[in-house]
């Protein structure tokens, strides 16, 4: 079981199990919205998850139809996120605690990416999407 949480605490959740290796995805909505290089997140199934503390509380910011970011409104961490139609929760990796047992598996978007980020020469790069 990997324990995870905002800045402040005020949300916790935990999972069971991943679905997917660490993906970082430099598109720059995703750039924005941690204010750094790219996302870092992860997938699980939603059978997997758990919120354990503060969910009512979450808050939430839509960019488009399809871009959403859940964050806590105490201390502004972003929050994982439901996928319904995977049936998975995206998590941000940087919530999760300890060591979860996982590895960089991808980046996606590079074709977005900041024209100062370097990438690390042997994880896939993937010029838009998982697919692409
Ligand atoms: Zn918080
Ligand atoms: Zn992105």
């Amino acid at each position: 079981m990997t324990q995870g949480g905002c800045l402040c605490g005020a949300v916790r959740f935990e999972v069971r199990a991943f679905s997917s290796g660490v993906f970082k995805c430099h598109c720059s909505k995703c750039r924005k919205a941690f204010g750094g290089a790219s996302s870092a997140a992860v997938l699980a199934a939603q059978d997997d998850f758990s919120w354990t503390r503060g969910e009512s509380a979450i808050g939430e910011y839509r960019a488009s139809p399809g871009f959403l970011r859940r964050f806590c409104p105490a201390c502004g961490s972003i929050l994982p996120q439901h996928l319904a139609d995977f049936n998975s929760y995206w998590i941000p990796a940087g919530l999760l605690e300890g060591d979860p047992g996982l590895a960089l598996w991808q980046h996606i978007h590079v074709d977005s990416r900041a024209s100062w980020e370097v990438l690390d020469a042997h994880t896939p790069a993937r010029p838009a999407g998982f697919d692409s």
